[in-house]
């Protein structure tokens, strides 16, 4: 995009159906927005919504072709696009984020290196191609580690943790060692985990979200709730760690950066998602302008929305196992416990225990009092 807007009746394509291109939809509707959407599965949760769905792997050139060719701007749910295919598109339809931050973002070991290049802290991490890697590397970076696939992992696959170095044969084989590129890092002990989201326009404009606070379970996130209950210069710093990463890789755009909170105040960047996160959920409620809004406007070139935190707030996720059968019976009742608490569900129909099939949200006099609601009424799901 070279400065132009792109208006409302204009159709956004969105490489990717999931939960987050099916919210990105439901904004981009209320807004006067067009939108196509780029998935394999006809009954995927943004294709229900869509004006236009194009059935196709996400990283087939000829599917991504359809889909710029029925779109004014291209933009993504999903970070494992392939960057190649997506800058085979040339220059005709616009594409944010681009090809090049994905090429970062997409591959643990090159998104570390670029946090280091600008000066940013991580967890102590070694490239691990082989058997013998992984044994140099633990005797550089010690135990306990955590082994991970560098690419195509999410919520937790692709990870073995590694408690002493006897473990390491079992680790590496767990994560297909040999047969991809791996990262070893070092577990760091960190009093929160914090994240930022973050946007940036075409125009240089930027924004950050409140700074939220998460716990993940069996590494997925669970819970979110913001304001994070940081000191307000560790909150500044989150911000100026996603300010310097939008501006060192250029991204136009919403994304996230997932930060280790240390016990002596330092933030160590875990890793960052060039799209609307799982952890801006809440910002749909809680802020007057939703990450989903926000990403529209960045690249469609409108000016950048308020992200102030109305109120204490609290997001929980729904995962398959939180749907017991008799709670899955019991929606209508069971899912409004209080006035408080929003519910949203992904329209996903089969039911995996660790799959994301909805979230909920909810107010509080502050953060720990919507924590303790948004938990009650997820808790009440089972009792349904
Ligand atoms: P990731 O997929 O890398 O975000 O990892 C998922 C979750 O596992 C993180 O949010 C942390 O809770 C935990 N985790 C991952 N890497 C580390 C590390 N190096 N040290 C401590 N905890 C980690």
């Amino acid at each position: 995009m070279t400065g132009g807007v792109i208006h409302p009746g204009s159709t956004i394509g969105i490489v990717g159906g999931g939960q987050l291109g099916r919210m990105l939809v439901l904004e981009a509707r209320r807004m006067g927005y067009r939108t196509a959407v780029l998935d394999p599965g006809a009954g995927a949760p943004a294709a229900q919504v869509a004006d236009l769905h194009v059935p196709s792997a996400l990283d087939d050139p000829e599917g991504l072709r359809r889909l710029a060719d029925a779109a004014d701007v291209l933009t993504l749910e999903w970070e494992n696009a392939d960057p190649d295919a997506l800058a085979s598109l040339g220059r005709g339809t616009p594409v944010h984020p681009g090809p090049e931050v994905l090429r970062v973002s997409r591959n643990r070991v090159r998104e570390k290196d670029r946090a280091t290049a600008l000066g940013l802290e991580t967890a102590p991490y070694r490239p691990v191609r082989s058997a013998a890697d992984l044994s140099r590397a633990l005797r550089e970076v010690g135990t306990p580690a955590i082994l991970k696939t560098a690419e195509g992992g999410y919520d937790g696959r692709g990870q073995a943790r590694i408690a002493a170095p006897e473990e390491a044969d079992r680790a590496f084989h767990a994560v297909g060692g040999g047969r991809r590129p791996l990262i070893l890092e070092g577990m760091v002990s960190f009093q929160a985990e914090l994240s930022v989201v973050f946007a940036r326009s075409a125009a240089g404009e930027d924004a950050a979200f409140p700074v939220v606070r998460n716990v993940h379970q069996n590494g997925i996130l669970d819970t979110t709730v913001a304001p994070s209950g940081a000191p307000s210069a560790v909150e500044a710093e989150a911000v100026d760690i996603a300010r310097t990463i939008a501006r060192g890789l250029s991204i136009v755009g919403v994304f996230a950066v997932e930060l280790f909170w240390m016990h002596d105040d330092r933030l160590l960047v875990n890793e960052m998602a060039p799209r609307p996160h799982n952890s801006g959920h809440l910002t749909w409620e809680a802020c007057p302008v939703s990450q989903f809004e926000q990403q529209l406007r960045a690249v469609c070139g409108l000016p950048l929305g308020d992200t102030t935190l109305h109120r204490p707030t609290a997001m929980a996720n729904l995962l398959g196992r939180h749907f017991t059968e008799g709670a899955a019976r019991g929606w209508p009742r069971t899912a409004y416990p209080t006035p408080a608490v929003s519910l949203h569900l992904y329209g996903k129909s089969e039911l995996r225990p660790d799959r994301k099939m909805g979230h909920l949200t909810a107010f509080g006099r502050d953060a720990d009092d919507a924590l303790r609601t948004v938990m009650q009424a997820r808790d009440s799901l089972r009792s349904g």
